[in-house]
Parts: C-alpha cells; structure tokens; sequence
C-alpha cells in the first residue's frame, strides 16, 4: 500500500487580464482579454500530486462566497479529498489579481482572504482527521499563517509523516519552521531570502544567491539557532532544473530537459506535487526530484499554472521521448 500525500496550504481563485502591456501607475490600459483560472500553490500543488496517481488529501481554508465554492469544486473534481478544507463563514476567498503583458511580463497583487483566516486549530483538527503516519507526505506551502506551517509539520513531524515543506513566500519563515521539514523546497530567489535572513541574525557572513549549493548547506547544518532542515535542501533554478542537497552527502545536480516553453507559471508547484507524490508511492528523494524536475518541465509547455499539470500517462510519455 502506497501513501497518501496531504497538502496543507493556500487556494485562490486568479483573474487574468491578458493585454499588450501593462498600466503604469494610475493608468488605464483597455483592449485586454479576461480569463479565471484555479489557482493558489496549495492547490496546484495537490492538483499535480493527484494527477499524478497519488491519493491526495487538502488542508486549507476557502471564502464563503462563490469563489470559494467554484475553489472546492474544482478541487473535488480532480479526486482530492477535501475532509480537511473548511469554509470560512464571512471570509472571501482568496483572490490573485493578474495582469499579463504581450512579452508575458505579470503584475500581481493578491487578497489572500481565507487562506489568512486559516488557524493552527483549523489545521490541527484536518490532520488529525486524517491520521498521516510513517510513508505519508505531508507537503506544506506557506501562503497561510506562518503559525499554520509550524503546526502542521509539528503534527505531521509527530506522527512520522514526511514533511515537505515548500517556503513560498520565505519571509519570516526561520529554524523553528523548516527545522521540522525532512525535504525544503525553495527557489533561487527564496533560498537567498531564507538564508539572507538567517545570516542577519546569527552575524554570519551572507552567501550570495549564485552558490545555490552552499546556501543550501547553511540551511541544512544546525547554528545557534536550532537544527536546520533534516535531510535535504532541493533549489530549483528555473530553465537549468534543480540540485538536490542532502545532509551528510554529495550534492546532485538534476538537469531539466530542454522544452518549448509557454507558461512557467506554477512550474514550482508541479514539482513539488510530483515530488511529494512519488515520495509517497515508495521513491526515493533522488528518484522523486527526478522525475519532479521532468513533470515541472513538462508543465511549462502548456499554458495555465493548475491547467498545465500532467498526468502519470502524459509524464512516462514525455520520459518515454527523452531516452530515444
Ligand atoms: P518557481 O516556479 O517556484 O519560481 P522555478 O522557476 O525554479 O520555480 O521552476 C521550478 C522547476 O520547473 C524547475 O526546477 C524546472 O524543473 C522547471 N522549469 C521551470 N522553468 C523551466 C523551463 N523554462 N524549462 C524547463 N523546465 C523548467
């Protein structure tokens, strides 16, 4: 028997304004082209995992509103179990305001609404209802209360779970947060967030953002603080793939395939559902950031973040393709 993956963390309703170039400061730019996607990285990320065979369970928060009931529906649709989301009475869902330009430039400005008014009781009481024990994956995002990660990896951490946990955004998140994640999954920008942070408060010298694996070993070796992150730092680096950083061995580079692609919005939030999903069927890290690194590359050839996640089929296709 496999285990589940659980994903704690945020889902958004996007509105899309596609035009030809973006509005400066006060300005109105008419002629564009309005879409509505699902997204917020919580549920992209449960997206890729259940795409990708996993049994898939969310932990979150949705509005009140008619957003929030398109959120949960779009979620069930793709067989995630939502025992763990609640509605929020009075709260709106959690809306992210896009603009696109022609050259695919973005101005982003988000209401996180219920994902904020998620509390460390809302998560303690969904895990709990959902039991993870060891060879579950509980993926963490943090587009929720910071109070909200430290929770859920203190519980899923407690109950032998592995932890993942994805520091997106990386303000304000410390040792007493990623100390309890097995795995830590940031990009480049968030590794020298995290790291800029910690060198602040400990007096260390900063480590600049291109030595992506020596950020990542202050990461992983305990300071003054506390216990850094348990067994490894994965970076992803956009276009180059990523490198897999584990305590106590060699670093390993993970190439990603060279690919036409249209959309890398949500790129990190493949990989970490697909990472988390083939943790969760019994792979190892190596084998699991593989293929994640392949699944993230996959979905930038589709337009749309949550749209462009692949299937088990489509992903053993394009593996397929890459070894003739
Ligand atoms: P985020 O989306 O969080 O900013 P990255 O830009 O590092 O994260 O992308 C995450 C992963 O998506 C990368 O590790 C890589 O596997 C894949 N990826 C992103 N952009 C491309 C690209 N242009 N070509 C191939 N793979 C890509």
């Amino acid at each position: 028997m496999t285990g589940r993956v659980i994903v704690v963390g945020s889902v958004n309703v996007d509105l899309v304004v596609s035009g030809e170039r973006l509005p400066a400061q006060g300005e109105t730019v008419t002629g564009g082209r309005f879409g509505r996607h699902h997204g917020g990285k919580g549920g992209n990320q449960a997206v890729a995992a259940a795409r990708l065979g996993a049994r898939t369970r969310f932990v979150g928060a949705v509005g009140d509103d008619p957003f929030g009931e398109e959120a949960r529906a779009a979620l069930a649709a793709e067989g995630i179990d939502l025992d763990g989301l609640v509605t929020l009475d009075g709260q709106a869902n959690g809306v992210a305001l896009i603009l696109v330009d022609a050259r695919g430039e973005n101005l982003i400005s988000v209401a996180g609404g219920a994902n904020l008014a998620l509390t460390p009781a809302h998560v303690r009481a969904g895990l709990e209802r959902a039991r993870p024990g060891p060879g579950d994956v509980v993926l963490v995002g943090h587009e929720i209360p910071t109070a909200c990660v430290r929770e859920a990896l203190a519980v899923a951490a407690g109950a032998g779970a592995t932890t993942v946990l994805n520091p997106a955004p990386a303000g304000g998140l410390d040792r007493s947060t990623f100390g309890m994640a097995d795995v830590a999954t940031p990009n480049r920008g968030e590794l020298a967030t995290l790291v800029a942070a910690e060198a602040r408060r400990v007096g260390r010298p900063a480590t600049g953002a291109d030595q992506a694996e020596r950020a990542a070993r202050t990461l992983l070796d305990a300071n003054a603080e506390g216990p850094g992150v348990r067994q490894a730092v994965i970076v992803t680096l956009g276009a180059t793939g990523a490198v897999l950083v584990p305590a106590g061995a060699a670093t390993i580079d993970l190439p990603a395939p060279r690919v036409d692609a249209v959309d890398t919005v949500g790129a990190g939030d493949a990989l970490n559902g697909a990472l988390a999903a083939g943790l969760a069927s019994g792979q190892s890290l190596e084998d699991a950031a593989r293929r994640a690194v392949l699944a993230a590359a996959l979905a930038t050839t589709r337009p749309g973040a949550r749209e462009g996640m692949p299937t088990t089929v489509e992903l053993d296709a394009f593996e397929a393709t890459l070894r003739t």
